[in-house]
């Protein structure tokens, strides 16, 4: 944007603006370069049974770092790779890396365990997902039921390919669960509609489960709506035992946070379940 500074006098950036926008510019060249030049990573954060304490699956979480830039949070980089077309290969490569993990750790003679890959509704909206999730789960020898996806409610703005898409997912064997669910200012309506097995409570609802009642309600409502549509429902963003304890009480299947784990490198996941290493937070796993 030209912005008129007085006569014959146009300023294009204020000093800010154009650091911003610097900064931008170097993480698109750098999202385009960060995959053959190896700078991703998977890393995974355990889900939890909160009825026995054991792991049923993992979340795959990406990491990137960046050769100057550092540890770029996905929070910044995700909106880029989407808004950019870039999230395509970048998803698919995600993909790939946790179902080929995934068995790999199986391989391993490790209990089989279900790995979550989120699915931005740039990539869900691509005509060859169904392709890539068929071809990579084929290419790793990954069984479909070990795959869940993690889907939004931004998906849903076109229904009918939505449903589509999602029974065509099902019908190969994986699970779709909802993320963040709660967040979205979506109709209740899609919930009847769409195939999912699974939704996941947003973390801004679980931070506050004991502060607030208002929040403890929801989450209350949340486990029995999901529970009365026979949806499992697992809880993000658990942080403490006490949370951890409202949730047993209110029959929510599982948990996944900081209290059990932060997202960890897939070697240390492995050594962990082991028993090799000391969980960094507790009970990891309990029995
Ligand atoms: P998400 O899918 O809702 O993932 C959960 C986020 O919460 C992760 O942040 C995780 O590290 C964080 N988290 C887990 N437990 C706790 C906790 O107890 N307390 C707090 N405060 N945070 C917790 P992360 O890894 O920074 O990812 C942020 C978001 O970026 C993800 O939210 C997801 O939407 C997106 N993302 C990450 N990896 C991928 C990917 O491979 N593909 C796509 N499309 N999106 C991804
Ligand atoms: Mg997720
Ligand atoms: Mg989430
Ligand atoms: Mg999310």
């Amino acid at each position: 944007r030209v912005k008129e500074q007085g006569k014959n006098n146009f300023q294009f950036y204020t000093p800010d603006m154009n650091e911003a926008v610097t900064k931008k510019m170097k993480l698109e060249i750098g999202l385009r370069k960060g995959l053959e030049r190896r700078e991703f990573k998977v890393h995974y954060q355990p889900q939890m049974d909160v009825g026995t304490g054991k792991i049923t699956g993992v979340e795959a979480l990406l990491r990137w770092h960046h050769p100057e830039l550092g540890n770029v949070s996905p929070a910044e980089f995700i909106p880029l790779a989407e808004e950019t077309g870039l999230i395509i290969p970048i998803g698919e490569w995600v993909l790939y890396e946790a179902c080929r993990q995934a068995k790999s750790w199986q391989d391993e003679g490790l209990p089989p365990m279900r790995v979550a890959v989120n699915i931005s509704s740039r990539q869900f909206q691509q005509s060859n997902l169904l392709e890539a999730v068929s071809r990579v789960l084929h290419d790793t020898g990954l069984e479909p039921q070990y795959l869940e996806l993690e889907l939004t409610e931004s998906i849903i703005q076109d229904s009918k390919y939505a449903i589509g898409t999602m029974q065509k997912l099902k019908e190969m064997g994986t699970s779709l669960s909802i993320d963040d669910f709660g967040t979205g200012y979506s109709s209740l309506s899609y919930l009847k509609l769409f195939p999912i097995d699974t939704l996941k409570i947003d973390q801004s609802f679980t931070r506050n489960i004991l502060a607030d009642a208002k929040d403890a309600a929801l989450v209350q409502t949340i486990i029995n709506m999901a529970h009365n549509l026979e949806l499992k429902v697992i809880a993000e963003g658990v942080e403490t035992q006490e949370q951890l304890h409202f949730l047993t009480q209110r029959h929510c299947n599982e948990a996944q946070g900081y209290y059990f784990s932060r997202p960890i490198a897939p070697e240390d996941l492995s050594a962990i379940l082991r028993g090799r290493l000391t969980a960094p937070t507790p009970l990891l796993p309990q029995s």
